[in-house]
Parts: structure tokens; C-alpha cells; sequence
């Protein structure tokens, strides 16, 4: 096996950690953070609060990395075993504590010829706190290979075909790319040298679906700070996400300045009586029409007075599909004061992914509308 020098190992202790306890959120911190700083975790293993296993865990994981974070059991209970099982794995190793300024038990350094352990506490507070003021600034700072990298996010595009658009990724030996899909979104990541033409390459052919270069910020943040920049308000009808696109959208703070509010118009009456879709467009159409979705959008602005209103009507499932008007069928529409669009979507998924991805899918027809076409 060949080790890595230029990546850590994280070795998480804790039995709770195997029994479907607590989810280990220390790889996720740890991870991250390396790959902001250029490095890399080259991988995570999980091992119970045994001396034996702990052991046998150290030698092979020492084979793949010479920098291994250990996290857990390094408390006072019983069952906090790491200092004791480390010392006699290293016997007669130099050893270092470390700094824990949110909680009592300091972690430790084990050095052996080139390889390193730390040992962290498994609270998370903790072991985030520690591995930012003490791990990273002083002891893999050394070992930092000056890497790049940078993480975009998009919406209203499948990851197949934001590769597509894309085109030839960088040679992988000098750049590592990754994309990752989530309900509605894609991340794509990159870490190597010179990626100023990769972002150059991202930024043209993928504008109309990249809504972050770098940037912790949520699309529904990105939207309201967009509609907030116009000084532009927004009302909302919702059927078949009976709340979502309202609760989406006010689940950020500071949204009363853009938000002016919504109707959830699940039965026809409400379509009817409170979003003026007539009765002869429901039972022409049906409630689950471009003709409703339209109408939802342009009345419910018209209502609330608002500069722009969403629709949205579709069937969520898992019931109520037909033939012509299957499960996952969704239309969303926007209107400004002179003009609605509306698209036909086809989800797939179960009732809570349709209702996201449609909520996702209104906010993306919306930014983009104001982002790129003048709406
Ligand atoms: P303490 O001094 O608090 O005892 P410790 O190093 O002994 O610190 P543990 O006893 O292993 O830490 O874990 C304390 C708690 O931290 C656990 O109950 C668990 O909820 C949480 N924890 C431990 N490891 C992880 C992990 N990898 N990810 C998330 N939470 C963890
Ligand atoms: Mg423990």
C-alpha cells in the first residue's frame, strides 16, 4: 500500500459512533476544512471503545496516511480508553498535549520516526475548536502542499448535464473535480493548481445555473439578497407544496423585506375564492393545468401587490396520478406585472422530494428571469 503524504487519516473511537448512536459529524468537519485548506482527508474509519480494535485500526491506517487525527474517548469516563491505548501502541514515543480551550481533556501528539497521531476529543465543539487554533495552525500548517480549490454550487441543472455543458475536466493528475448532487442542487468542487482557468470555463458555460463560487450562502439567501438589490417584492400560490415555497423563503431572516406573503390554495374553493382562478378554467383545465399555474402566479401577485408572484399546482403523490396527469407532474409559473411564464416539470421521487424540488424549481425559474432576462 502506498502512504500518503499529503493527506490525513481520521480514525473516529467511540462505540457509540457503530451502534447508530450519533452521527459522526467530526468526518464531515474534518474533511471540509482540510479541503479549504488544500488538503485532504484521504479517509475515515470507525472503531469501537476497544483497546484491541483500536490497535489493529492504527497499524493499518498508519500504512495509508503519516498524519492520522484520532477523535474520542478522551475523557474521564470508564469507558475513555484513547491516552492509554495510544501510549502503549507508541511505547517510549514522544508525546505533546494539546490545547483544548473549550473543554477539560487536552488532546495529545504522538511522533514516531515521520508518522504523527493526534488525539482529539469526539465533542464536537471541542474537536472543531482544537483542530482550528491548535492542529491546523500548528501542526499541519508544515505539511500544507499549497493546493487550491474552490466549491460552486447551481441550481435548476442534473449533475449529468452540468457535466455535459461543461465539457473536458482538467487533466485529474493536476486538478481533483467532484460533483455532488442534493434535491435540486449541484456542487461541483475542484482542488489542485491554477484553477483560474477552470473557474473561467465554469463561470461561461454555466452561468445561467451557477449561483455560488465560494459561498456558504443558501440559494433561497442568494434570491432574497437578489429581490432585496431591486427592491423588488414577492407573493406566492402553492398547491401541491401546501407551504414549502412560503416556509423555504421566510426561513430567512430579514425575508419580511422582500416576502409579502402567500396562499395555500390546496382545494379548488381556495383556488377559486381566494386566488380568483375561475371555476371554468378548473373544470376545462383542471386544477393541475398550466392554465391554473398561470393564474395562481398572475392573481396572487395582483392580490398581495407584489412585483412578482409564483404559482405552483401539481400532484405530489404518492395517490392521485392518472394516466394523463401522472404523480410528480408540476407546473410552476411567475408573473410580473406584464407577463407570466409557466413550465411543466416532470419530478421523480416520493412526495417530500417532488414538493422540494418544485419549491426549488419556482425560485430557480424566478432568479433566473431576473438575473439574465430582464423580468
Ligand atoms: P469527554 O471529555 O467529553 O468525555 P471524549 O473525548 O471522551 O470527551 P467521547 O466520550 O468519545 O469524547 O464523546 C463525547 C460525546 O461526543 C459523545 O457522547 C458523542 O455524543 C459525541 N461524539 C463523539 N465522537 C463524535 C463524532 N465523531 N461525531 C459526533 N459526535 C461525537
Ligand atoms: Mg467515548
Amino acid at each position: 500500500m502506498v502512504r500518503s503524504s499529503s493527506g490525513v487519516f481520521l480514525l473516529s473511537i467511540g462505540s457509540e459512533l457503530l451502534k447508530g448512536e450519533v452521527l459522526n459529524t467530526n468526518v464531515l468537519f474534518l474533511g471540509r476544512v482540510l479541503f479549504e485548506h488544500g488538503m485532504k482527508l484521504v479517509g475515515e474509519r470507525s472503531v469501537p471503545d476497544d483497546p484491541a480494535q483500536i490497535h489493529v485500526a492504527l497499524r493499518e491506517v498508519l500504512e495509508m496516511s503519516d498524519f492520522v487525527i484520532t477523535s474520542g474517548g478522551l475523557g474521564p469516563t470508564f469507558d475513555d480508553i484513547t491516552h492509554q491505548t495510544l501510549s502503549d501502541y507508541f511505547y517510549g514515543a514522544q508525546e505533546s498535549p494539546i490545547k483544548n480551550h473549550v473543554g477539560k481533556a487536552p488532546g495529545i501528539m504522538f511522533r514516531s520516526a515521520d508518522r504523527i497521531v493526534i488525539a482529539l476529543p469526539g465533542v464536537p465543539r471541542e474537536f472543531e475548536a482544537m483542530m482550528l487554533k491548535e492542529v491546523l495552525p500548528k501542526y499541519l500548517v508544515m505539511k500544507r502542499r499549497k493546493l487550491d480549490s474552490f466549491s460552486v454550487k447551481a441550481v435548476g441543472i442534473s449533475e449529468v448535464d452540468f457535466l455535459k455543458k461543461l465539457g473536458m475536466l482538467p487533466d485529474p493528475r493536476n486538478v481533483e473535480c467532484g460533483i455532488y448532487p442534493s434535491l435540486g442542487e449541484v456542487r461541483f468542487t475542484a482542488v489542485g493548481n491554477n484553477l483560474q482557468a477552470l473557474k473561467k470555463k465554469l463561470q461561461s458555460k454555466l452561468k445561467d445555473y451557477i449561483y455560488s463560487f465560494d459561498n456558504s450562502e443558501s440559494f433561497e439567501q442568494i434570491l432574497g439578497k437578489l429581490l432585496c438589490a431591486k427592491k423588488k417584492t414577492l407573493s406566492v400560490a402553492e398547491s401541491c407544496t401546501g407551504g414549502l415555497v412560503t416556509k423555504l423563503l421566510t426561513d430567512i431572516p430579514g425575508s419580511s423585506k422582500y416576502f409579502v406573503g402567500g396562499i395555500i390554495a390546496y382545494a379548488n374553493s381556495v383556488k377559486e375564492n381566494f386566488a380568483n382562478v375561475p371555476k371554468s378554467v378548473l373544470s376545462r383545465y383542471g386544477a393541475v393545468s398550466k392554465e391554473a399555474g398561470m393564474l395562481l402566479a398572475a392573481n396572487v401577485r395582483a392580490l398581495m401587490n407584489s412585483n412578482y408572484g409564483i404559482g405552483i399546482t401539481g400532484i405530489a403523490g404518492p395517490g392521485g396520478g392518472t394516466k394523463q396527469k401522472p404523480v410528480g407532474l408540476v407546473f410552476i409559473a411567475v408573473a410580473n406585472s406584464k407577463q407570466t411564464f409557466v413550465e411543466k416539470f416532470q419530478f421523480r421521487g416520493d412526495r417530500e422530494r417532488v414538493r422540494l424540488l418544485a419549491a426549488k424549481r419556482a425560485f430557480y425559474l424566478l432568479w433566473h428571469k431576473i438575473k439574465f432576462e430582464r423580468f
